[in-house]
């Protein structure tokens, strides 16, 4: 008896969880599924008619429940929406997401947005699409504080006047440039927006100066040495380090049968000043520009600059011998050419393929391997 009680008892068991089963699975197939969208979400689906359209896609997104809950929804946006990773903030999370979307940008942008600059959001969203954002990011030297001026500057909603003309320059740059200009302040006017350099940034070696950056009407450096008379036109002056380098370099290119001498060196602000205002009175305003430094803002206050001439005391052509002994050899002193051809806008100066600057040894070979101006360089050092 006890034994067939046991046995009854285990069969109605097994009934109630066969008929359980039975249900649940029956429940599961015919009622539809929500994939954990809330109860009041799903209701506006279906006020929308969106319901079947969403559950097509089966999957839950938080992004997309927000939005929907938030009387935000855009059709349109469906499958981005479903991408985007939702991120708790305040109500500026969703209208930021459409605008961005109504801008062009996808999912996949978004979200690396919100990851990597989410500081940033109100910037992109007051600029026109930019498609290179993402790829900024990239970059060892991007800098979150310029992105406004990265997104301007590519979009050609940055005003600013050239003597250059920009937009031959424009055509054939890339996002990388973009970056490394902005950092070299290229989307403004040269002499719009002096960073006074102090005197003591002045005595480093690797200062750089050119049309934004601009040295003190006082600054003299300190270690000024006269270049032995066989390098040089009379008395020209160059910091210590940067004249023993000179004096070696030209020592070991005319043991190679090549002659350079120092022709212009160390230049006081007072002297620049002079010098400017007589090429502006000789050529006019607009060519003295692309070859004549503003006081101030020329390296040759620094006493490393060197413009240099030939075995014929003329100043070097780019057609001389000693020019190209220079361009093969000058970095192993320390000195590089500092206005290169195709780089006027860049560094502001015509192709001056006279004028070299001493960087010290380890530096020059570092910009030489770079393949970039001196400005670039620096711009992308940070
Ligand atoms: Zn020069």
């Amino acid at each position: 008896m006890k034994k067939k009680r046991k046995l009854r008892k285990g069969r109605i068991l097994l009934l109630v969880l066969v008929i359980v089963l039975f249900i649940s699975s029956l429940l599961y197939f015919l009622l539809p599924r929500n994939y954990g969208y809330r109860k009041e979400t799903i209701d506006v689906f279906k006020e929308e008619n969106i319901y079947n359209k969403i559950m097509d896609k089966k999957k839950y997104s938080k992004t997309l429940e927000m939005v929907v809950l938030s009387n935000s929804f855009n059709e349109e946006y469906l499958d981005e929406y479903l991408e985007i990773n939702y991120v708790e903030s305040d109500d500026s999370f969703i209208n930021d997401i459409n605008k961005l979307l109504s801008l062009g940008y996808k999912s996949k942008e978004i979200n690396v947005f919100y990851e990597n600059i989410p500081d940033s959001i109100s910037v992109i969203v007051n600029n026109r699409y930019n498609s290179n954002i993402t790829n900024y990011l990239n970059l060892n030297y991007f800098i979150e504080d310029n992105l406004d001026r990265y997104i301007k500057y590519e979009n050609n909603d940055t005003k600013f006047d050239s003597i250059y003309n920009t937009d031959v320059i424009k055509e054939n740059y890339n996002y990388e440039d973009t970056v490394t200009f902005v950092n070299a302040y290229l989307d403004r006017d040269y002499y719009s927006n002096d960073i006074n350099l102090s005197n003591e940034e002045a005595s480093a070696i690797d200062v750089i100066v050119n049309k934004y950056y601009k040295l003190n009407e006082n600054y003299e450096p300190s270690d000024l040495v006269t270049i032995d008379s066989k390098f040089a036109s009379n008395n020209q002056r160059l910091r210590k380090e940067a004249a023993d380098k000179f004096e070696e370099m030209a020592a070991d290119a005319l043991a190679s049968g090549i002659k350079i001498y120092a022709g212009s060196t160390y230049r006081s602000y007072d002297y620049q000043l002079d010098l400017y205002n007589r090429y502006v009175l000789q050529d006019g305003f607009a060519e003295a520009e692309t070859y004549s430094a503003r006081a101030g803002y020329s390296e040759h206050q620094l006493g490393l600059a060197v413009d240099v001439l030939n075995g014929d005391w003329q100043y070097l052509s780019e057609n001389d011998d000693e020019y190209t002994w220079l361009i093969d050899n000058s970095y192993k002193y320390g000195f590089i050419l500092r206005y290169p051809r195709n780089k006027e806008y860049v560094t502001g100066y015509m192709f001056e393929d006279w004028h070299f600057r001493y960087l010290g040894v380890e530096l020059a070979n570092k910009v030489k391997l770079s393949g970039l101006t001196y400005d670039e360089y620096v711009a992308r050092g940070v």
